[in-house]
Order: structure tokens, then C-alpha cells, then sequence
């Protein structure tokens, strides 16, 4: 009996050896980890970079922070209607029914008309645009028309652009959190409802919230973007997506199962190579409920869980506490070995060059060559790849080489026999294993 074991353990070891030898995978997740999340940040209240920031500094997990450009103090542009004076649309709307043809125009004229509390109507209507309901916005627009053409709004408070600089932070301070491994990314100019721009004042939104990062921050901030309210708005994402790469709103991908933050599906179950899982904490979630999303994604492969997180201790909307906020951050730290915590953008980009990646390997007794191929543009697509390398068990010191640079990687084992877990760069140079 313990010879025929032996002699199966024996055959079943060198079967497995010589099918797995010299095959190279790209894992799933960044070091090999069975699944991603990424913390994001709407609106850039103060208590975001003052309580929640130095909690992930402590822990060294990075954040995504969705910024409104326009209320940052020493920037460039700020909101503004751009269009004809708003006198002559005041007048049209003593004729003219705000109607499909007149609507955008109108509405992105609603905030800017020199009046207080003009903007809550393009606020209200806008919510009414995205929810499918345009009859219902027509008639709010009308309302606020009506109401300016009868005199009842006061002169607009010239004191808004410093109550809200003094709320915020600075160019400098942000530059340094993005020196720390933070992710800055627009959340346009002023956080406006975009479905009921006309074209001129929302590519203002999305092409000048652009422009300000890139003076400010570098081409690196320009990739991700969150159109304000969550829009999924057919005719925003359009525009959106020529400007942005990446948007947290909706990220059609074929290889993408899309669970935005309404939706009731077990993200396990998808079938898709990856499923985008967004969950937006409020007040009303209770911390073992945010801790369940974490366990649901370390106990799956395939789950990019997306946080969504607003105001912090008091300031911003659906404040959250800075303690549970800690508490949680320490619960998604403690599982290191299975998630890895990234910002928007890598994990993006992650996914995005394993799915357009291939890989060519060659090997014999000494060595493995491979070849890791990415047919995205450089420099946008910048991130290493981990890849996992069978290797000979027989092998000792596993030495991995691309380009000038060289590293010894310890092996590891599973069912499969021995292997080695490291990163490389796609189209840097051919990597080659070798055990000395
Ligand atoms: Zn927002």
C-alpha cells in the first residue's frame, strides 16, 4: 500500500512539473491578492484631508479624492455661464415654455443669473434630468423664470467664493498628499448637475476641472473623473469619456461586470474576469455591514470593491465619524495578504493592461525567457504587472532580470509545484528567470 502511494505521489509530481515548468500568468490583482479596493472621496470637504487622510498616512493605504476645482483657492477657473446675456434668455422665458430646445441653455444659465438662490433651481431640475423626468424639469426652470422676471430673488451675495475658500484646501496642501500616494481626480469645476448643460458650459466643467489639475498636479491627475450626483446620464457619459479615461460613474469595459451603488447584486456571483462593486458608506450603514463588503471581497478573486465616502466628522455630506472610519481602515488593513488597497486609477489601469497584455515564454534546463507585451499607450499605462512563473524545483535562488535591473525572489509552492511571484513592466525588456 505505501509503495503504490509513493509511486502515484511520485507520477502525479512529475506530471504536474512538466505541464507547469516555465508558465507565466498575469495574477488577477497587483501581488498576486485575491481582490481590490479603492477608498474614494467626494467634494473635497476639509475633514477629508484633516481627520481621514493622516488615519491612511498611518496605515499606508492610498486614497482617491474627487476634487471640485472651482472652490480651491488660487485657481484658475471658477464657475461661470458662458452664452448669451442673461438678459436676452430672461426675456424669451416671458414667451417661450422652457421646452427640449430651450432647456439647456436656461438651466446652465440658472446659476449664474447675478441672484441669490438661483442655483438650487438648476439643482432640483437637474435631479428631475436624472432621473429621467425632463417634463418635471421644465417646469421648475419655468418657475425660477418667472420668479426672476417678478423681481424676487436679492443680488447675489458677493462673499461666496471666500466662505468657501475658507473651507477648503490649498493648491500646496494638496500637492503634498499627492506626494504621499494620494489620488487627485476631478470632480469638475462646481460640482454641478451635468445632464442639463447645453455643450459649451459642460465641456467648461469637464475640459477646464482638467486643465486646473494638469497646471497644478501633472498629466498623472488627469485620468480618473466623477461626474457630481453619481450621473449615469447617456449623453454626459458621451463627452465625459472622450475627456477623462477613466470615470467612476460608468466604466463600460467588456471584461466588467458595472455594480454602481443602487445595486442589490451579489458581486460574487458575476461572471465577468472582474466586477466593479461600488458601495457608498452614510450615516445609516453600520460598521459591520462595511465590514461585510471587505470580507465579500477577500473571499472572492474577482471583485474591485470602489468605497464611496463624503463628508468626515460633521463636515460635508453623510458625514461619517473619523473613529469608525478608523476602525474600518484598520479592518481592510489587517486583510493585507488577501486585498490590495489601490487607488482609482492603478486599479484601473491594472485591469486594463492584464486584459490587453500577452505573454511569450521560452525555456530550458537553465532558464526562462519571457516576453510581456501591452498594446496600451505609454506613458498613460505605466503600472508593473505581477506575474506568477512556474519554475524548476530543482532551482535554487531564483533570479528575475528585466532591463538593467535584477532582484532575487523567494519561491513559493502550490498544487501547480513551484513558483515565483514578481513584477515587471510591459514593453521594457525581456525578463528572464534563472535559478543560480
Ligand atoms: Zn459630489
Amino acid at each position: 500500500m505505501i509503495f503504490i502511494h509513493k509511486g502515484l505521489f511520485l507520477l502525479s509530481t512529475i506530471s504536474t512539473l512538466q505541464c507547469a515548468f516555465g508558465q507565466t500568468e498575469i495574477t488577477k490583482w497587483q501581488y498576486g491578492k485575491k481582490g481590490a479596493v479603492s477608498i474614494t472621496y467626494d467634494d473635497g470637504s476639509i475633514n477629508q484631508f484633516l481627520k481621514a487622510l493622516p488615519i491612511m498616512n498611518r496605515l499606508n493605504i492610498p486614497a482617491t479624492f474627487f476634487i471640485n476645482t472651482g472652490q480651491i483657492p488660487g485657481s484658475q477657473y471658477h464657475g461661470k455661464f458662458i452664452g448669451r446675456p442673461v438678459k436676452e434668455i430672461i426675456g424669451e422665458t416671458a414667451t417661450i415654455p422652457t421646452n427640449k430646445e430651450t432647456l439647456f441653455e436656461r438651466f446652465s444659465a440658472a446659476g449664474y443669473l447675478g441672484l441669490n438662490s438661483t442655483l438650487q433651481y438648476q439643482t432640483k431640475a437637474g435631479a428631475q434630468i436624472d432621473a429621467g423626468k425632463p417634463e418635471e424639469a421644465y417646469k421648475i426652470i419655468d418657475e425660477l423664470y418667472t420668479k426672476v422676471r417678478n423681481d424676487e430673488f436679492l443680488p447675489e451675495n458677493t462673499n461666496k467664493n471666500l466662505t468657501n475658500a475658507a473651507m477648503s484646501i490649498t493648491w500646496d496642501d494638496i500637492r503634498s498628499y499627492a506626494k504621499q500616494g494620494h489620488e487627485f481626480a476631478s470632480h469638475m469645476v462646481t460640482h454641478p448637475y451635468m445632464a442639463g448643460l447645453d455643450e459649451t458650459n459642460m465641456l467648461f466643467e469637464l475640459e477646464k476641472s482638467r486643465e486646473e489639475i494638469l497646471n497644478q498636479l501633472g498629466q498623472k491627475y488627469t485620468f480618473s473623473a466623477e461626474g457630481p450626483y453619481g450621473t449615469e446620464n447617456e449623453r454626459v457619459m458621451e463627452y465625459a469619456h472622450k475627456v477623462y479615461p477613466a470615470l467612476r460613474n460608468r466604466m463600460p469595459e467588456s471584461f466588467l461586470e458595472e455594480l454602481n451603488r443602487a445595486s442589490r447584486k451579489d458581486p460574487g456571483v458575476s461572471n465577468k474576469e472582474y466586477a466593479q462593486w461600488q458601495r457608498g458608506a452614510t450615516t445609516k450603514t453600520s460598521l459591520p455591514v462595511m465590514k461585510s463588503w471587505i470580507d465579500t471581497t477577500a473571499s472572492n478573486n474577482n471583485i474591485w470593491l470602489v468605497l464611496v465616502i463624503h463628508g468626515v466628522d460633521g463636515i460635508g455630506w453623510e458625514a461619517l465619524t473619523s473613529e469608525s472610519l478608523d476602525e474600518y481602515f484598520k479592518y481592510i488593513k489587517n486583510k493585507d495578504n488577501d486585498l490590495w488597497v489601490a487607488t482609482f486609477a492603478d486599479a484601473t489601469k491594472y485591469m486594463r493592461e492584464r486584459m490587453n497584455s500577452t505573454i511569450k515564454s521560452d525555456e530550458n534546463r537553465k532558464k526562462i525567457t519571457i516576453t510581456l507585451a501591452c498594446s496600451l499607450d505609454r506613458p498613460m499605462y505605466d503600472l508593473p504587472l505581477t506575474l506568477k512563473t512556474y519554475v524548476s524545483s530543482t532551482w535554487k535562488n531564483l533570479q528575475v532580470k528585466q532591463g538593467n535591473e535584477s532582484r532575487i525572489v523567494p519561491p513559493k509552492s502550490d498544487a501547480r509545484g513551484k513558483y515565483i511571484l514578481y513584477q515587471a513592466f510591459p514593453d521594457a525588456g525581456i525578463i528572464e528567470i534563472s535559478g543560480i
